[in-house]
């Protein structure tokens, strides 16, 4: 049995696995909780519970929060934030992985609405 996975430590690359059928199932398996056991996304100063009060007062220990209440702003570019959040490096040339791309032109949005109609009525 052949299926398609996302390889997390490989830069988030698509990658096919072959296992026999047995082994599909036991790993299949192991992402199947008890009866009666929830998932829990968030735990800590991360929790739902504590997101507000503990993650404010951890911002205002490291010196992420200005005394006026005010957090600073770390301006990231489209590329840093891209790059934090999917683990895929835009700026490098996707073919050799060795280019470094540079941003020739903008492109402007298009509008596709269909043309208005002009109805004369004689
Ligand atoms: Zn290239």
């Amino acid at each position: 049995m052949t299926f398609r996975f996302r390889d997390y430590k490989d830069h988030n690359k698509s990658k096919l696995m072959t296992v026999d059928a047995l082994e599909f199932i036991r790993r299949f398996l192991l992402h199947i909780l008890p009866d009666r056991f929830v998932r829990i996304r968030h735990y800590g100063i991360l929790s739902n519970r504590n997101r507000k009060t503990k993650l404010k007062e951890c911002k205002k220990i490291l010196g992420v929060i200005i005394e006026s209440g005010q957090e600073k702003e770390e301006k990231e570019t489209w590329e840093e934030l891209l790059f934090k959040l999917t683990g895929v490096n835009h700026t490098i040339c996707p073919s050799c992985s060795k280019g470094k791309m540079i941003r020739k032109i903008k492109l402007e949005p298009r509008c596709y609405s269909p043309p208005k109609l002009k109805v004369q009525i004689a």
